[in-house]
């Protein structure tokens, strides 16, 4: 299967080949002829698989093919509704590379920047516009955007729009929209929800699934690390400075722990930065580029901030407190070992979280290697504290050793050459003692 077999235009051929693309992910390969063929579109992707070429490469070709004036105001035609700024921007520069060949022109709308220059450029041609609903919104309701010759809608990443509580913008931003035109929807998930919302916004669309990477991706080499959640941040100080792990992305649960953590890692001499919905653009946009060169050596993020970060072969994800949504892993993790390249994930892990682990390891059909650093075994008199609300404080619960029902057995998913399986609890599992001959993985060479 070739791009140039899909119909694409030798104009847009040209921008995908020269991105370094030689052949269409499934994805790609099964949305593309369906959108050129002015369908609706039901798409089941995830960030990752390909699916912003998947959509933004037949809607160039679409609106080229029926052109408008070259030059002066046009209306827009295409709009595409993104979850969040850094992804916005993001498909938004897709859209201007796979299209420089074109004459069509494209425009970002997101908050947390000026409107002002926004409402300048509305002003002039604008044919494709990426946007953000808060900030779509606004626009609407100052009347500086005119969306009535929309002919495509694509709803990106629709389970998060939802779970970000958008439900009410997207629709008023739908009755805004011409009745007759083409939308393609994208979601991870297929909840009653996103059913509901597909039934009311598409025609007889065509169903487009790619497998979903819940079976994470096997280029993922998986770490457990057993430790106290006191313990967490001087482990992972020691993980980053051992193995001179550069571009680590961090989870945290909460903004406040990104600003915490990035805070203390800087005391420790480790360039690091926070990336959450409560800075300001300018801030993110300057995190982001500074981590993408290699110059800020850590992000610390939360799972929305960090959604839709593209940054390929990203080496090092470390989850620094695991979801509480098993999904939510594998959304993370697929941060790394992109595009056929290696990448590891690491998690902390204290005994209040091993419940969660239990559903990661349950979701995702494996066992993920455990490794003790020596000197952070967790204290076996601290005891499991209920999960709440994202906050592990307060009340007793769980015993240590609880939680993980199946011995671990050995051998399975193990790449680190053996590392001991010790359960996370200290219970020692397959014969090996907790502690017993510590297994460090290298990281083999891509320290730059
Ligand atoms: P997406 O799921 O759209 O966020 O894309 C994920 C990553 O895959 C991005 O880094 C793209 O640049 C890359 N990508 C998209 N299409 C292809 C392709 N056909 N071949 C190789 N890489 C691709």
């Amino acid at each position: 299967m070739s791009f140039a077999s899909l119909g694409l235009s030798a104009e847009i051929l040209r921008a995908v080949s020269e991105r370094g693309y030689t052949e269409p992910t499934p994805i790609q390969a099964q949305a593309i002829p369906v959108v050129l063929a002015g369908r609706d579109l039901m798409g089941g992707a995830q960030t990752g698989t390909g699916k912003t070429a998947g959509f933004t490469l037949p809607i160039l070709q679409l609106l080229t093919a029926s052109t408008k004036p070259a030059t002066g105001k046009a209306p827009i035609r295409a709009l595409v509704l993104i979850p969040t700024r850094e992804l916005a921007a993001q498909v938004e520069e897709s859209v201007r590379e796979y299209g420089k060949y074109l004459s069509l022109k494209s425009m970002t709308m997101i908050g947390g920047v000026n409107i002002n220059p926004q409402i300048k450029q509305l002003h002039g041609r604008v044919d494709i516009l990426v946007a953000t609903p808060g900030r779509l919104l606004d626009h609407l309701q100052q009347k500086t955007v005119d969306l009535s010759h929309v002919e495509i809608l694509v709803l990106d990443e629709a389970d998060r729009m939802l779970d970000m509580g958008f439900i009410r913008d997207i629709k008023k931003v739908l009755a805004v929209l011409p009745k007759k035109r083409q939308n393609l929807l994208f979601s991870a998930t297929f909840s009653d929800e996103i059913k509901l919302l597909a039934d009311g916004l598409l025609t007889n669309p065509a169903l487009v699934e790619v497998a979903r990477r819940n079976q994470t991706n096997e280029l993922i080499e998986q770490r457990v690390y057993p430790v106290d959640r006191e313990r967490k941040r001087a482990l992972l100080t020691h993980l980053i400075k051992e193995h001179n792990w550069f571009q680590v992305l961090v989870f945290t649960r909460t903004k406040h722990g990104a600003n915490n953590l990035a805070e203390f890692l800087n005391k420790d001499g480790i360039s690091a930065m926070a990336i959450h919905g409560n800075k300001s653009q300018a801030a993110r946009t300057r995190a982001l580029a500074e981590f993408k060169t290699g110059k800020l050596q850590v992000l610390c993020a939360t799972d929305i901030a960090a959604r839709g970060i593209d940054i390929s072969e990203l080496p090092h994800v470390v989850n620094y407190e695991l979801p509480n949504v098993a999904e939510d892993y594998v959304h993370r993790i697929g941060r790394t070992g992109r595009a056929g390249s290696n990448g590891e994930a690491s998690s902390l892990v204290c005994i209040d979280e091993k419940k969660l682990l239990n559903d990661i390891e349950r979701l995702t059909k494996r066992d993920i290697p455990v490794v003790q650093v020596p000197g952070f075994e967790p204290d076996p008199r601290i005891k499991a504290e209920p999960i709440l609300n994202g906050s592990n404080r307060g009340g007793g619960g769980q015993r240590q050793g609880q939680g993980r029902s199946q011995p671990r057995s050995g051998g399975g998913q193990a790449r680190s050459g053996g590392a001991p399986r010790t359960g996370t609890g200290g219970k020692p599992a397959g014969g090996a003692g907790r502690g017993a001959a510590p297994v460090l993985h290298r990281s083999g060479g891509r320290g730059k």
